[in-house]
């Protein structure tokens, strides 16, 4: 007997979605549990109906018991709630069902898109309004912080997020480094638009998911729901684009959607490691239309940058990190913010695991490996050519075959340095000083050593060296 529905149920179903609704949150509740539908009551069993297997064991072992109680608050003669896989409504095959599940669940639905054959009921039609995406909580505008390396590029995240499709700003091309914000500020608009007054649609991925999305699509037959998919979105985003570098299909396929969305007004927003121009293995037309919107880049931080963004990360974590420390990293760790990022988590686990305050030399020991590998790296042929000039000696002198004391004190402080400054063998650096042995080179450590206990000014003399090789 197939379940009954009615006006009153209905209503009571609207209810108890709503209390879901505040229950959870909004991206929860869009993540998991709006595709929900109700199939009817069949006695005391309230019949709900999910269209991936995924969603539906999902929303059974998150949302099952809660899902049973709002039912028994509003009709106490229910006393279970069974939830089902919803029979495709059409025979076409359709993208996977790992479209409509937030991370966590890509691999599965990734392995089952590429699978051959499918089970009928992953089947199911693919939610026309909106692919529900993965976006990281923490990658909010409020949490980014602008400097002047990355002003530019924010304002115009924040134009995109206000007013997507403005003219000038489609598409959106941001590019920068690894770990500078790209990513960061891609989802902060897409959070920004899902939560703006207006229901636009946002599909995120990165170019490798849409990819492997468009050969999964392939497989299975099925490039038109794809294609249909995409376009229906309002705003597109793609990550990492370089990704699509002598990807030729799949750019073929970029650049088809890319112009479809475009021409009926709808915003792009990619990121990308290098500017449109440098995109060597990317199409030409490709490139062009990539570089006539708004072209903003993610400049390396600043030393202020990294600082603001420091504190920040520090007020948010709400843990005491003292000036100084944070001088320090901001000093050492300048390549990548998401570095700078895990240096602060590795002191505040380290101090929240043994009790302790956070001090310049618990810093220093905690982080002892990412500070040094963030040293300055010192080549030999530096070294060789300042110490030629401290003792005004030529370069040629580092690596010749003469032995005067003037020429030769000065080559065993060379290879003195490079044995400390560098990560290089004893081997190597013989090789690198005229080919000498490295009992030579082991030699001039020991010597150059010696003296330094011994005589003063030469200590100073070498400790000098050290100095302006080091900064
Ligand atoms: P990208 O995509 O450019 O490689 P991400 O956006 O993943 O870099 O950023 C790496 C990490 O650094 C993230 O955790 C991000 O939150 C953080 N980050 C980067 N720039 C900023 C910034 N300006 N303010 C706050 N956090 C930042
Ligand atoms: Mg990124």
């Amino acid at each position: 007997m197939p379940p009954e529905t009615s006006g009153q149920m209905v209503a009571c179903w609207a209810r108890i979605r709503g209390r879901l609704r505040d229950e959870v949150g909004e991206v929860e509740y869009r993540t998991w549990l709006r595709q929900m539908t109700l199939a009817g009551i069949d006695g005391e069993e309230a019949v709900i109906l999910l269209p991936t297997r995924f969603l539906r064991d999902w929303v059974n072992s998150h949302y099952g018991d809660r899902l049973r109680a709002l039912w028994q608050g509003e009709d106490a003669s229910i006393r279970r709630v069974e939830i089902r896989v919803a029979q495709a409504a059409s025979a076409e095959p359709v993208l996977a069902d790992g479209e409509a599940a937030p991370a966590r669940a890509e691999p599965a639905g990734l392995a089952e898109s590429l699978a051959p054959s499918r089970p009928a009921e992953l089947r199911a039609p693919e939610p026309r309004s909106d692919w529900v995406v993965p976006l990281e909580a923490r990658f909010t505008f409020d949490t980014f912080v602008v400097g002047k390396p990355n002003e530019f590029a924010h304002a115009c995240a924040r134009r995109v997020a206000e007013r997507p499709a403005s003219p000038g700003f489609n598409p959106l091309f941001l590019y920068g480094g690894v770990g500078l914000g790209k990513t960061h500020l891609m989802h902060a608009i897409a959070w920004a638009i899902r939560e703006g007054e207006t229901a636009r649609t946002v599909a995120y991925m990165s170019a490798e998911k849409f990819m492997y999305r468009f050969i999964a699509a392939l497989r299975s037959q099925s490039t038109m729901e794809f294609k249909e998919t995409l376009r229906a979105v309002d705003v597109l985003m793609i990550d990492d684009l370089q990704f699509l570098i002598g990807k030729d299909n799949t750019q073929e396929e970029f650049f088809h959607t890319f112009n479809a969305l475009v021409d009926q007004g709808k915003q792009i927003v990619v990121s990308s490691d290098k500017p449109p121009s440098d995109l060597a293995g990317i199409e030409d037309r490709l490139r062009t239309r990539l570089g006539c919107g708004m072209v903003a880049d993610l400049h390396a931080t600043t030393y202020e940058l990294r600082l603001s963004i420091l504190q920040a990360k520090a007020a948010a974590a709400q843990v005491l990190v003292p000036a100084k420390v944070m001088e320090l990293l901001a000093t050492k760790i300048t390549t990548n913010v998401r570095e700078l990022e895990g240096a602060l988590n590795r002191l505040v686990a380290h101090a929240n695991l043994f009790g302790r305050p956070i001090t310049i030399d618990s810093a220093h020991e905690v982080l002892h490996d990412v500070l040094r590998a963030h040293e300055k790296r010192v080549s030999i042929e530096e070294i060789q050519r300042k110490v030629a000039e401290h003792y005004n000696l030529r370069l040629t002198d580092m690596v010749s075959a003469r032995r005067a004391r003037n020429v030769a004190r000065p080559r065993q402080v060379a290879m003195y340095l490079a044995k400390h400054l560098t990560q290089r063998s004893l081997p190597e650096i013989g090789r690198r000083f005229g080919n000498r042995d490295h009992t030579t080179v082991m030699h001039a450590v020991s010597r150059v050593s010696e003296l330094i206990a011994q005589d003063a000014g030469f200590a100073e003399d070498v400790a000098l060296l050290r100095k302006m090789l080091e900064t």
